[in-house]
Order: structure tokens, then sequence, then C-alpha cells
């Protein structure tokens, strides 16, 4: 007998067979404006029987593709460091047990610990960063882990060059200035995909995914939700576009059920990740 366990909907591969792992990451201790994001992973596994399997985008279908829904870490809420390590430490397992690690944030803090085991494992990572915040800043009010401070973290840990942000409109000051002579910036739209795509080439890339990288006429279900994005279609285009790359693992981060009453945000979101889990 099938066991009668929700997942996203065409990820109920066995974990032997399994080539991707899609697990939930509901952290969001470190939101600064509209906390929720932590209820994203339930909500899109709930609201993933209203989509197909079938791509028209793609012609492929996710039953065909040997993906597993693990369920959700529990991450301990307050405790940034310890939530960063648990993700780090599963996804480390992933990797070595031969699975494409495929997480739903959470606020967008949960990348870090993603990246710190991809890199471990994939000599020159680089990362592909669409969002509609640079997220770049040293320290936010005082403290080095942080939404607002993921990206910095993961140029700590990949180095110059090796961070290509894409849909970017908001920032301070010192941190799009900063970011200048250290990653590749493409502020408030992501045309320049291609440029991402060959600097690339065959090294190993992880993806992280900031839903409010999209206008928020579209997607309004985020905690910080800042004018002037990118259009669905424009994002899809664009993932699309990196299709042909080594993507070694991907994120989806930051929808926040609460602020979706309608379920738009929530609908488009599992879109994504069914078109992210075909493409890469
Ligand atoms: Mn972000
Ligand atoms: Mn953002």
């Amino acid at each position: 007998m099938k066991p009668n366990v929700r997942t996203f909907i065409g990820c109920g591969a066995p974990y032997e067979e399994a080539v991707a792992a899609v697990f939930g990451a509901p952290f969001d201790s470190t939101a600064s404006f509209r906390p929720g994001s932590r209820f994203a992973s339930e909500a899109m596994r709930t609201d993933s029987c209203g989509i197909e399997t079938w791509s028209p985008y793609q012609e492929a279908d996710l039953e065909d593709k040997h993906v597993i829904d693990i369920g959700d870490l529990e991450l301990p809420f307050g405790n940034p460091m310890q939530a960063v390590s648990e993700i780090e430490q599963l996804v480390r397992r992933l990797l070595t047990d031969g699975k494409k690690p495929c997480m739903i944030g959470g606020e967008h803090l949960v990348t870090f610990g993603a990246v710190c085991a991809a890199a471990a494992r994939y000599k020159g990572l680089h990362v592909i960063h669409f969002d509609a915040h640079a997220d770049l800043r040293d320290d936010y009010m005082g403290e080095k882990l942080s939404h607002a401070t993921v990206m910095r973290r993961v140029w700590d840990v990949v180095g110059d060059g090796r961070v290509y942000q894409f849909g970017v409109r908001s920032g301070c000051r010192e941190e799009l200035s900063w970011a200048l002579s250290h990653v590749y910036t493409e502020m408030f739209g992501c045309r320049t995909i291609g440029r991402a795509v060959a600097g690339i080439g065959s090294a190993p890339v992880y993806i992280t995914l900031d839903l409010d990288v999209l206008d928020p006429s579209e997607f309004p279900g985020t905690g910080t939700p800042e004018a002037g994005g990118v259009s669905f279609s424009e994002l899809l285009a664009a993932l699309l576009e990196a299709r042909c790359l080594n993507v070694v693992g991907f994120d989806i981060c930051e929808l926040s059920p609460h602020c979706d009453a309608s379920g738009v945000s929530t609908a488009l979101a599992c879109k994504t990740l069914r078109e992210m889990l075909l493409a890469f």
C-alpha cells in the first residue's frame, strides 16, 4: 500500500531511487518586517494539488523525475546559528547520498546552511541569486546571521566573482557600493542571465530564489514586498536559460502564506518549484 502522506505534488519517489530531495526549512526568526515564511513548505504541499505535474513549458512530467519530499526539518526558533547548522548537516547527508537538495524556506537565511554544505562538497561553487534585496550587509543591527546578510555570508564562503545577483532593487548605499567590486549584480531585472551562464560554464552552481524578486502585483505573499519587480514569465525564462548549468542544489524562499489571502502567491511558488525541479 502507498503511504497516504502529503508531499509536494509528484514527489513521491522512494528514497533509494530518488535523485532529488525536497525538504522544508521552516525558520523565520530573523525576519525584520512581516514573519510567516516558516509556514511556506506546508502551504505549498497543500496547494500543490492545484497544479499539474506536467509542464507545458518544458514538456516534461515531475512524476518521471524520481523526486522525494522528505518533509520539514525541526528547527530551533530564535537560534539562527543552530538552525543554519542543522540545515547544513541535512544537505551534507543528501549530497553524500547522491540526492540533489531542493529546499523550501523559510526566510532567506536558510540558504547559508545549504551553501556551506554544497561548497564543502564542490570546489569552485558559484551561486546565482534572484532577489529584490542585495542581502549583502556585513551585519544587520549587529547580527551577522540574518536574512539581510545572507549573501554576504555566502560570499564569505565562495569568494569574489562567484555570486551573480538578479532583480535587485533595494539595498543600503554601502552594500550596493561594496557589491560593485565583489559580486555581479544586475539591477532591476534578469535580462543578462546569459552572462552568468557563460561565466560559470561547467563549474558547480547553487541557485537561490528569494521570491520577493517578483513584482508584488504578481507575488504579494511575502514578508518584504518591493515594487518594481520581474514578472513570472521573465523569471521562468531566466531559470530555463540556466538549465544547461551544473546545478548541484537550489532553494525557494520567502513565501509568507499569511500575506497571501487569495492564494495566488502560493500557487505561483508551487509552479515555480515544479519548473525548477524539472529544469535542474
Ligand atoms: Mn533575500
Ligand atoms: Mn528579498
